[in-house]
């Protein structure tokens, strides 16, 4: 075993504090990784604080990584001691099943094991992501990266929020030509503002906080509509090829539905910890609308994802925080104070703060 520093939460209604645990040592196919930052993703607040039910406890949120290799089992050949690798959501999945034959790992039929707060496939043991200062993964599931240096920091969103936006652009094919809504301007919704933008849609981009309007064209929106506004929704009535809809809290979905055009599809990525009211049929049936989700993306298109960012330059708006500035980070998430993305410099972390 060895010994781990981090930041973990011990209940959904107390402060995330610091925790020392252990970590497995490096099996025949792990990586050993020194953490060097980590993305703080919405979902690292649902499940801090069991907005979607189940959590385990202690909690070490944190699935995106970007950090240095420092040990490589036997039979790793993929990675070697001193490269810069990411991880995302998974940490593993059966690696059996149909969907896990398909790269789609996300999809495991025997469930995948999540970075944190999930079952290791064998020991079943809870898993511990990274808000801590090292970490072991099964070499299938480690990412290379080829940013420079000096962009690691932004490139550790990529992991969640990059890959979690990328997937469903690809999936419902856009491109040039292609009329598509980004809704919600936080780690997600930039980033897929930046993807869509780079894959060369037209992007319209949909906030409810007015102030971001001069960013998200700055991000690359070509439009920007502030949804709370009826008179700057109606013009988009029946224009849209697709939404892909971000938003962490329920709203009202037949807003964003009745701005597809025949055929078009609305996919929701934002998880709520209740649900959305039910939208109408009969805003879907007229238009043959669909509505749709994605989860997070497979291994192989998460490198695709990080190789596209890398040969364009493309990398998170990200505002560094140290590790004990987390629980600050939570709140100003909660009020949409978020530029795009919070990153825990790991550095920070330092053992004597353990307890
Ligand atoms: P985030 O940074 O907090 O961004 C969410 C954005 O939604 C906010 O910046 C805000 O944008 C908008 N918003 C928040 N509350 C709203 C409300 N009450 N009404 C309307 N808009 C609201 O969160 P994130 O990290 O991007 O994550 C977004 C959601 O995706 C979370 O639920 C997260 O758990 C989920 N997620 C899903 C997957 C997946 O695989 N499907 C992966 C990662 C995360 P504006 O200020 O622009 O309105
Ligand atoms: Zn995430």
């Amino acid at each position: 075993m060895t010994h781990a520093h981090g930041y973990a939460a011990h209940s959904a209604t107390t402060p995330l504090v610091p925790f020392s645990f252990e970590r497995r040592e490096p099996g025949e196919h792990d990586v050993a990784i020194d953490i060097l930052h980590c993305g703080v993703c919405h979902s690292d607040l649902h499940t801090a604080r069991n907005e979607w039910g189940g959590a385990v406890y202690p909690c070490v949120p944190g699935h995106e990584i970007v950090g240095t290799v420092t040990r490589v089992g036997a039979a790793v050949t993929a990675f070697a001691v001193g490269d810069t690798v990411g991880v995302g959501c998974m940490v593993d999945s059966c690696q059996r099943c149909d969907s896990c034959a398909e790269g789609l790992e996300q999809y495991c039929e025997n469930g995948f094991t999540g970075t944190y707060d999930s079952k290791e496939q064998v020991s079943r043991a809870n898993t511990l992501g990274g808000y801590s200062d090292h970490i072991v993964v099964n070499d299938k599931f480690v990412l290379r990266i080829t940013h420079p240096p000096e962009q690691l920091a932004a490139v550790a969103p990529l992991l969640c929020a990059g890959i979690t936006s990328y997937s469903p652009l690809r999936e419902w094919k856009v491109g040039p030509g292609m009329k598509v809504g980004i809704v919600g301007l936080g780690g997600l919704g930039h980033m897929g503002v930046k993807l869509a933008a780079a894959m060369g849609a037209h992007v319209v981009l949909f906030t409810t906080s007015p102030n971001k309007v001069e960013d998200a064209k700055r991000l690359g929106a070509t439009e920007v509509v502030v949804s709370t506004n009826p008179a700057e929704m109606k013009p988009h009535r029946n224009s849209f090829d697709f939404i892909l809809n971000t938003v962490a809290a329920p709203h009202n979905l037949d807003a964003f539905l009745s701005l597809l055009k025949r055929d078009g599809t609305m996919t929701l990525v934002g998880a709520p910890a209740t649900p959305h009211p039910s939208p109408g049929a009969f805003n879907l049936i007229f238009k043959r609308r669909r509505l749709a989700g994605s989860l997070i993306g497979g291994i192989a298109e998460t490198q695709e994802m990080l190789d596209f960012c890398a040969q364009r330059g493309i990398v998170s708006d990200v505002e560094p925080i140290p590790m004990s500035g987390i629980n600050d980070a939570y709140e100003r998430m909660l009020r949409s104070d978020v530029k795009y993305r919070f990153v825990v410099d790991m550095s920070t972390l330092q053992p004597s703060s353990s307890s």
